[in-house]
């Protein structure tokens, strides 16, 4: 069972098409790249496997059950765009609050923060308020939500956004070793040389079609620079 499916998917929104056509399958254990420029209907994909929005054509599976399943929801770790956190939390109360909207009961919950922020390398600052961390922090501090209910998908959209060069070697370093540790991650991207480090298939979504599919290797061997240059418009 793929943990990602889309068959032919299409969404429109009023007149602008979305998404046209597109098929993907994700594995268990990969770390799996859809790489696009800002509007090529990343999120959009995103949305529809999670039930935020509908499809309007064709098929989505998350986890064997079909685009939205409550129950298929709660079985993954997302981390949205853009989210914002409310500064007045520190790390440690928000995976509280977010732990038991997903119900991992309080006990547990007492360990598994500690060792959920150790993971991701903020567990130091878990008791200080969140307006005091950088947004590579913050960022960490999203995987983490992520990844607290012990997920069997987690989906990061642009997860390295407006964080600085370092921070972003730091959470690719992070995702990397969660894969390591059998998690199973896709991952929005407009940064090629992101997905390439550490993604094992990558799909490249531009103007809501699905143009290349394929590892790394497979791309770059048959096409030369060809996803350098789409990349760069
Ligand atoms: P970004 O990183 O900028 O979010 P993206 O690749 O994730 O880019 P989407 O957010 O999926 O792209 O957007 C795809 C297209 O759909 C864009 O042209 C966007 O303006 C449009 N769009 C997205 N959401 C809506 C909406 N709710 N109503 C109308 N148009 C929308």
């Amino acid at each position: 069972m793929s943990v990602i499916e889309t068959v032919e998917l299409r969404k429109t929104y009023g007149r602008l098409q979305a998404l046209k056509g597109v098929s993907l399958r994700v594995e268990k254990g990969q770390i799996y790249g859809l790489l696009g420029q800002n509007g090529a209907g990343k999120t959009t994909l995103i949305k529809i496997l999670l039930g935020i929005v509908g499809l309007t054509e064709g098929q989505a599976s998350l986890l064997g059950a079909p685009a939205g399943d409550a129950n298929a929801r709660r079985r993954v770790g997302y981390l949205p765009e853009d989210h914002a956190f409310p500064g007045y939390h520190t790390g440690y109360s928000l995976m509280d609050f977010y732990g038991s909207l997903y119900g991992v009961p309080s006990a547990e919950r007492k360990k598994r923060i500690p060792e959920t922020l150790e993971q991701v390398g903020i567990a130091g600052r878990m008791h200080y308020k969140i307006k005091t961390y950088s947004k590579g922090m913050k960022q960490r501090l999203g995987i983490a939500q992520a990844m607290l209910h012990r997920p069997d998908l987690i989906i990061l959209d642009e997860p390295t956004d407006g964080v600085d060069p370092m921070g972003r070697a730091e959470i690719r370093d992070l995702m990397a070793q969660l894969k390591d540790d059998g998690h199973t991650i896709f991952l929005n991207s407009h940064l090629l040389g992101e997905v390439e480090l550490i993604c094992d298939r990558v799909a490249i979504l531009q103007q809501g079609k699905l143009v290349r599919e394929g590892t790394i290797a497979e791309l770059t061997k048959t096409k030369g620079t060809f996803v350098l240059g789409l990349l760069a418009g």
